[in-house]
């Protein structure tokens, strides 16, 4: 029998002793979770052991629209922060960064077992108000709010398959919870008609009706660097643009280096990240082939970035009502609605996007990064805080930059410290 039969029934210290005997963990490791317990999150998912915490910084120099903001973002990787920085810092020079939220509906889908799509048609144009009407009485505060459901539409997704496809304006939430409860009420409206063929009712990330558009530019006498004119790098980079468009190898790169920025701010604003990934990558595919999400064209003496992302994000609801930090988040970023938001998202994808560019065509990406991993590795090394940037200086110093050569380094530096 498993040692873990009803685990979720025992209580937070039995818990933790059976995991203790489980792995061997020492009381030192054992208390190493307690210490960071929050009761709270004990309520926010099941099996909950402890707090797992990541850095939280902010890039800066951003101006969306002309409004200057600050974005919280939460990483672990190294020169995330630096780069979001950096290409706000070129993006925003001339006041350039433009946003738009272009869609505001979340999509959600009944799949039913019907040969009869034509049938399901009919049925659904006839019904079409009435349906409508049903749905919003599943979460009726969402017309308080001025949302509701605004549309429904039937695909035929093979010859015995069709979709149900519910459109609902979901207000400032993500819409989650509020949209699969519409639909499982719809749902049972659906089977009054074509009983038991209602295969499952669930919302569909694909977020293609809440997309939001961002635009910059960037003059290119800002992008010259070391001795690579700016005309230049411009042109590099609006050829890297292109291998992304073309190349699924390069694209996946590509828009990880966007997705570096997004999830990190998307996490420090509490929410969905894996939402965000999911629908951002077949996005990127909405042609068949994997591309690269943003586009950078010269257009007279200035390199111009575009790109389109589907976000569904909320700014209330979800984990942004249970997780403290996220209310001085939305505070510290002066953001004061899902749609700025938003905007502020796509504009830290894109200057993200802009500072990857522009390293890997002229220094390459390892020379920053390098020096950021450097830390990383310091504290690998056992270094405490306040010996970190000692240590870096001489593995720069001594062009030594592996862990034993750092362990190595650490030893001579508190030998010396010893001796002084
Ligand atoms: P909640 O269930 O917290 O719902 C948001 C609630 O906020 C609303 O129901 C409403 O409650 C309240 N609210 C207050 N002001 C407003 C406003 N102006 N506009 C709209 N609602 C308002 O969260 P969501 O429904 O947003 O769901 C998000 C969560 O669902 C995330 O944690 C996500 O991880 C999770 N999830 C995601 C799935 C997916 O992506 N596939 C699937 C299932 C869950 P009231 O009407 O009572 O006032």
């Amino acid at each position: 029998m498993s040692t873990f039969k009803h685990f979720y029934h025992r209580d937070y210290d039995q818990k933790l002793a059976l995991l203790s005997d489980f792995a061997n963990l020492s009381d030192s490791q054992v208390e190493q979770f307690k210490k960071d317990y929050s009761a709270n999150n004990d309520n926010l998912i099941e099996n909950y052991v402890t707090n797992y915490s990541l850095p939280e910084g902010v890039a800066v120099n951003f101006v969306v629209n002309h409004k200057n903001y600050v974005a919280p973002m939460v990483t672990e990787e190294p020169s995330v922060i630096a780069a979001a920085s950096n290409g706000a810092r070129l993006l925003s020079k001339n006041d350039s960064l433009t946003a738009e939220v272009l869609g505001h509906n979340l999509m959600g889908q009944i799949v039913v077992k019907t040969d009869e799509a034509n049938l399901m048609m009919g049925f659904v144009r006839t019904h079409n108000d009435e349906m409508l009407d049903v749905a919003n009485q599943a979460h009726p505060s969402i017309l308080k709010y001025g949302g509701g459901a605004q549309r429904i539409r039937v695909r035929k997704l093979d010859e015995h398959y069709v979709s149900i496809d519910l459109f609902v304006n979901v207000g400032e939430a993500m819409g989650a919870n509020m949209m699969n409860s519409m639909l499982e009420t719809l749902a049972s409206f659906v089977e009054t008609r074509f009983p038991n063929q209602v295969l499952m009712s669930i919302l569909s990330n694909y977020a293609e009706d809440c997309l939001v558009k961002v635009t910059g530019s960037v003059a290119f006498n800002q992008l010259g660097t070391g001795d690579i004119s700016g005309k230049d790098v411009a042109r590099k980079i609006e050829e890297a643009s292109h291998i992304a468009q073309i190349d699924k190898y390069r694209a996946t790169t590509h828009n990880k280096g966007i997705m570096n920025g997004v999830d990190a701010i998307v996490m420090a604003m509490g929410n969905d990240w894996r939402a965000v990934e999911s629908s951002v990558h077949a996005y990127a595919s909405r042609d068949g082939q994997y591309r690269g999400l943003s586009n950078w064209h010269r257009v007279d003496d200035k390199l111009v970035g575009e790109m389109t992302l589907p976000l569904s994000l909320g700014f209330v609801g979800g984990a942004v009502k249970v997780l403290p930090k996220v209310k001085i988040n939305q505070q510290l970023a002066t953001v004061q609605s899902k749609d700025e938001l938003a905007k502020l998202v796509a504009a830290v994808g894109l200057s993200q996007n802009l500072a990857a560019l522009k390293a890997l065509v002229t220094e390459g990406i390892q020379k920053g990064h390098m020096n950021l991993q450097l830390n990383s590795l310091a504290m690998t090394a056992g270094a405490e805080p306040s010996e970190v940037s000692r240590l870096v200086t001489a593995m720069k110093h001594q062009n030594k930059k592996d862990l034993n050569s750092a362990k190595e380094l650490l030893k001579q530096i508190r030998n010396n410290d010893e001796g002084e």
